[in-house]
């Protein structure tokens, strides 16, 4: 069976959670997701990491909005308005956090 998203929520600031076909409950930091943001600039950016770390700014990990694109990956919309960022729903499953 493969992987679908049933749904997704904001849980707070920091906390999204995406709800599997199989039921399985994954949450997921906003940090984490935007600092793996799988788009040729953020990619390009990681890469040149060791010779100029970039700050972000807070609203970086402000999400706007997700949209499901396909069957297979969610699309973030962040504060600084970037939006580029297609993940597939592995590379979400990959990032899931434990809750406490
Ligand atoms: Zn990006």
């Amino acid at each position: 069976m493969s992987i679908s998203v049933r749904e997704f929520e904001l849980l707070n600031d920091n906390l999204f959670s995406i709800t599997w076909n199989d039921n399985h409950q994954s949450y997921l930091l906003l940090r984490d997701i935007r600092n793996a943001c799988p788009c040729a600039t953020c990619k390009a950016a990681l890469k040149g990491f060791k010779k100029k770390i970039e700050v972000k700014n807070p609203e970086c990990f402000e999400l706007i909005s997700v949209e499901i694109m396909g069957s297979y990956a969610l699309k973030f919309k962040w504060g600084d308005g970037h939006d580029t960022g297609i993940y597939s729903f592995e590379s979400l499953l990959a990032l899931e956090c434990k809750k406490d």
